[in-house]
C-alpha cells in the first residue's frame, strides 16, 4: 500500500526534476516506442544518490511508495497516450552491496520489512512462470459496469460495492478477459555455504519475481537479488494468524560471473601463497596437511590434493566441452575413514556441498521437478547437491544407496556436467560443473578381494567408468599396520583430551607429539591457495609431457595380447591429474614430472581395482569380467552346447570338465566358469551333476 501520509504530488515532482536533471527523458521516450518488448526503466543508484541523499534515503526506506509513484508518473506522461501501456517498472541498478542494504539471509529481521535490501546466495528452487491478476475487473450484476481493483501477490481483494451504482447485495463477478495480468515466478535463495561457518545449516528466503525479469534465473545460479522485503500474514484456511512469512519482492538481480569468488585473498595472503608454491615438495606437503588425524592412505590423500586443484576445463571450437574436474570414488570396508575424509575435504574445498547418496530432499543428488507447498500448486524445479555445487566440489557419502532416478541422471551430471529436466511445464538444463568425491560400501558389507569391483557394488559399470580414480580400502588384520594405526588413533584421542582439559582450565602448556598432528599448511591457507590457483592458473601441456603421456599410453596398450589394459578414458584422467599437479605448483606448464606423478596414481588404482593375476584389464572395470575370462566363458558355453547337440540331453558336468581339461582349462577354473555362467543366467542345473543351457 502507498503510505497515505505521503504527499504523492510532491514525490511526483521530485521524480520529474530527477528525470530532467539526469537525462532520463530520452530513455522514457524509448520505452514508449519499444513497449511491451521493454517494460522497465533502469535507474542508476549513483544518479539518484547524487541527485539527493534525502530522496535516496526515503526511497530505500519506503521503496514501495516511491517506486509506485515514480511508475505512475511515467505512465501518466507516456502511457495514457494510447492506453496500451499498462505496467511500467522502475528498477534500480548499481545498488551498492554495503551494510544497511546488503543482508545475509540469516540476519534479515522484521525491522527490514518494507525496505529496499539485497541478498546474495545460490538459487535452490524456481517455479514455473504463471500469470497472476494485477488489476482485476469486477462486473456489477445491477448496472453492468466494471469496478477495478489493484491486486497484490497471493490474496484476492474484492470490491464491497460497485463503484458506479453502489450495488452491494451480492458479490461482483470477476471477469478475467477484462482484467490485467502480470507474469510471476517464485524462487528460493539459499545463502552461500562459503559465507557461513561450515557447520550450520544454510538459511533460505523466498523471492518473488514479476513481469520482465521472470524466467531468467535457474536453480544453481549464484545471484544477488535486490528488492523490497515483504511480509505476508500466515493463515490457516480463513483464519489469519499473527505471524508473518517474509519474502523478497525482487526489483532487480545480478548474476555472479564465473570468476566470482567469495574467498578474499589480500596481498599478504598472495605473498604467502607464492612463497609456498616454490616449495619443491608442495604436493606432499599438501597431502600431509589433509586430515592429519587419519593414518596412512598416502596415495589417496595425494589424489585428493590433485582433485582439489582439478584439471583445465576446455571448450573446443565445435562446442564440445571437456571436463577438467576430477571425480574420485572410494569403495571399501566399514570403518576405514571414508566418511572422515569426505567431511574433511568438504571443509577445505571452496564451494563445497556434502550429501548422502540417499538424499533427504526430493531433488536428490541431481535435480527434480516437484509439486510441493513451495510452488503453491505450480511445478517447482529443485536443485540437488551436484547443481548446488556448480563450480565447486561435492562429497557424496554412501553413493551405493543412491536413488534409481539419480542413477539415470548421474551419467550426464558426471560427464556433460549438466542435468536436464523435462517434466510438466518445466524444461531446463542446469549446470553441474563440479568435482565429485564419493564413498561406497560393498554390497555384502565387506570387500571381497576375490571378486571384481563391479560385482561388489550395486552400481552400473558405465557410471563406475566415469570416475577418474577408484580406490578400494580393505581392512585386513596386519600386526605391524594395526599397531601403528592404533598408536596413531590413541595419540589423536590423547591430544584431543588434553586440548579439552586445557580449554576448561585455561592452561598454556605444550602438548606432547602435537606437531605430528597439526597440518603443515592450515585449512584457511589451503582454501585460499586453491581458490587462487583455480582462478589464475590454467596450465598447458608441455611438448615433453605430451610425448611421455603418449608413449606410456601406447606402451601400456600393447603390453597385453589378450586384454585391453586401458582406454582413452584413462588417458584423459591422467591428463587431468597432470594439469592439477602443475596447478598445485602454480605453474602454467605441465612438466614431465607432473605427467609421471599423474601416471603413477592412475597405474596404482588400475592395479588395485582392475587387475586379475597381476594383469590390468579395463574390462574388469567396464563389465566386471576380464576379456580373457569372457573368452573362456564363451568356450565353456559353446562346449556345453556342442555336447548337448550330440547327446540330445543335458550334459553331465563331469563330462564337460573332462573336455575342458583336454583344452587346457583346469578343473578349478572350469568350475568357477560354470558357476559364473549360472549367475549370469546362461546355464542352469536341471538335476544333480547335469547342466543345461537356457534358451
Ligand atoms: P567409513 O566411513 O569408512 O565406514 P569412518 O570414516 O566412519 O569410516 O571411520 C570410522 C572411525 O575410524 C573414524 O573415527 C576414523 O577416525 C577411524 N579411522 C579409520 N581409519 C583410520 C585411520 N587410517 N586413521 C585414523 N583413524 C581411522
Ligand atoms: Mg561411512
Amino acid at each position: 500500500m502507498i503510505n497515505p501520509d505521503i504527499e504523492t504530488d510532491e514525490i511526483k515532482h521530485k521524480w520529474n526534476t530527477f528525470f530532467d536533471e539526469y537525462d532520463y527523458n530520452d530513455r522514457i521516450n524509448k520505452l514508449r516506442s519499444y513497449y511491451p518488448d521493454e517494460k522497465s526503466l533502469y535507474i542508476s543508484y549513483n544518479d539518484i544518490s547524487s541527485y539527493s541523499s534525502e530522496f535516496t534515503e526515503s526511497l530505500m526506506r519506503d521503496p514501495y511508495t516511491y517506486i509506485t509513484i515514480g511508475e505512475e508518473y511515467i505512465r501518466e506522461n507516456i502511457g495514457l497516450y494510447n492506453n496500451k501501456i499498462k505496467r511500467i517498472n522502475i528498477r534500480l541498478e548499481n545498488v551498492p552491496d554495503i551494510p544497511g542494504i546488503k543482508y545475509e539471509v540469516r540476519n534479515v529481521r522484521s525491522s527490514n520489512v518494507g525496505t529496499y535490501i539485497s541478498i546474495s546466495g545460490i538459487i535452490r528452487k524456481n517455479t514455473e512462470v504463471l500469470p497472476r491478476l494485477e488489476r482485476a475487473a469486477f462486473k456489477c450484476p445491477a448496472c453492468g459496469e466494471f469496478t477495478y481493483i489493484g491486486e497484490d501477490y497471493q490474496r484476492l481483494s474484492e470490491p464491497a460495492v460497485c463503484d458506479h451504482c453502489g450495488y452491494n447485495k451480492s458479490k461482483l463477478k470477476l471477469v478475467p478477459e477484462e482484467s490485467e495480468f502480470v507474469d510471476t515466478q517464485k524462487l528460493e535463495i539459499q545463502e552461500d555455504p562459503d559465507s557461513i561457518d561450515g557447520t550450520s545449516q544454510p538459511q533460505r528466503l523466498s523471492v518473488i519475481m514479476e513481469d520482465d525479469i521472470t524466467g531468467t534465473i535457474y536453480p544453481g545460479d549464484r545471484v544477488t537479488v535486490y528488492g523490497i522485503l515483504k511480509a505476508d500474514q500466515k493463515r490457516i484456511g480463513n483464519i489469519m494468524l499473527t505471524e508473518f512469512n517474509i519474502y523478497l519482492g525482487a526489483n532487480n538481480f545480478k548474476k555472479e560471473t564465473k570468476d566470482f569468488e567469495n574467498i578474499k585473498i589480500n596481498d599478504e595472503d598472495e605473498k604467502n601463497i607464492i612463497k609456498l608454491s616454490k616449495d619443491p615438495n608442495i604436493i606432499d606437503k599438501f597431502s600431509k596437511s589433509i586430515a592429519p588425524s587419519i593414518y596412512g592412505l598416502d596415495v589417496i590423500k595425494k589424489a585428493l590434493v590433485l582433485q582439489l586443484f582439478g584439471g583445465v576445463r576446455k571448450l573446443m571450437k565445435d562446442g564440445t566441452r571437456i571436463r577438467g574436474d576430477i571425480h574420485i570414488l572410494m569403495v571399501g570396508d566399514p570403518g576405514t575413514a571414508k566418511s572422515q575424509l569426505l567431511r574433511y575435504m568438504t571443509l577445505i574445498s571452496p564451494r563445497s556441498v556434502f550429501a548422502f547418496g540417499k538424499g533427504s530432499s526430493a531433488a536428490g543428488l541431481t535435480a527434480a521437478a516437484v509439486r510441493d507447498d513451495f510452488g503453491e500448486g505450480r511445478w517447482t524445479l529443485e536443485a540437488g547437491a551436484l547443481v548446488l555445487a556448480d563450480n565447486g566440489f561435492v562429497a557424496i557419502d554412501e553413493l551405493d544407496k543412491m536413488d534409481q532416478r539419480d542413477t539415470a541422471s548421474m551419467h550426464e551430471a558426471m560427464e556433460q556436467q549438466s542435468v536436464t529436466i523435462s517434466k510438466a511445464g518445466i524444461m531446463a538444463t542446469l549446470k553441474s560443473r563440479c568435482s565429485i568425491l564419493a564413498a561406497a560400501n560393498p554390497k555384502f558389507g565387506r570387500y571381497d578381494p576375490l571378486k571384481t569391483i563391479t560385482e561388489q557394488i550395486d552400481f552400473p559399470p558405465p557410471l563406475l567408468s566415469r570416475f577418474d580414480i577408484i580406490f578400494k580400502l580393505i581392512d585386513t588384520p596386519n600386526r605391524d599396520n594395526d599397531s601403528r594405526l592404533a598408536g596413531h588413533i590413541l595419540t589423536t584421542h590423547r591430544i584431543g583430551e588434553i586440548y579439552r582439559s586445557l580449554e576448561n582450565n585455561n592452561l598454556d602448556i605444550k602438548v606432547p607429539d602435537e606437531e605430528n598432528f597439526l597440518p603443515e599448511i592450515d585449512k584457511d591457507l589451503i582454501r585460499k591457495y586453491v581458490s587462487y590457483a583455480k582462478n589464475k592458473i590454467f596450465p598447458r601441456l608441455s611438448n615433453e609431457a605430451i610425448d611421455i603421456l603418449r608413449d606410456e599410453y601406447i606402451k601400456t596398450r600393447s603390453s597385453s595380447e589378450d586384454s585391453i589394459p586401458i582406454t582413452a578414458r584413462q588417458l584423459e584422467s591422467t591428463i587431468r591429474l597432470a594439469e592439477a599437479a602443475a596447478r598445485a605448483r602454480l605453474s602454467q606448464m605441465v612438466t614431465i614430472n607432473d605427467a609421471l606423478m599423474a601416471k603413477s596414481i592412475v597405474d596404482y588404482y588400475l592395479k588395485e581395482v582392475s587387475s586379475m593375476n597381476g594383469k590390468v584389464d579395463i574390462d574388469i572395470l567396464n563389465t566386471g569380467i576380464s576379456s580373457k575370462q569372457r573368452n573362456e566363458l564363451e568356450i565353456v558355453l559353446s562346449i556345453i552346447k556342442e555336447v548337448k547337440e550330440e547327446d540330445k540331453k543335458a550334459p553331465e558336468i563331469d563330462k564337460i570338465l573332462e573336455i575342458l581339461k583336454s583344452r587346457g582349462i583346469s578343473k578349478d577354473r572350469a568350475e568357477t566358469d560354470i558357476a559364473k555362467l549360472k549367475t549370469m543366467g546362461q546355464i542352469y542345473e536341471p538335476s544333480n551333476k547335469r547342466i543345461d543351457v537356457i534358451k
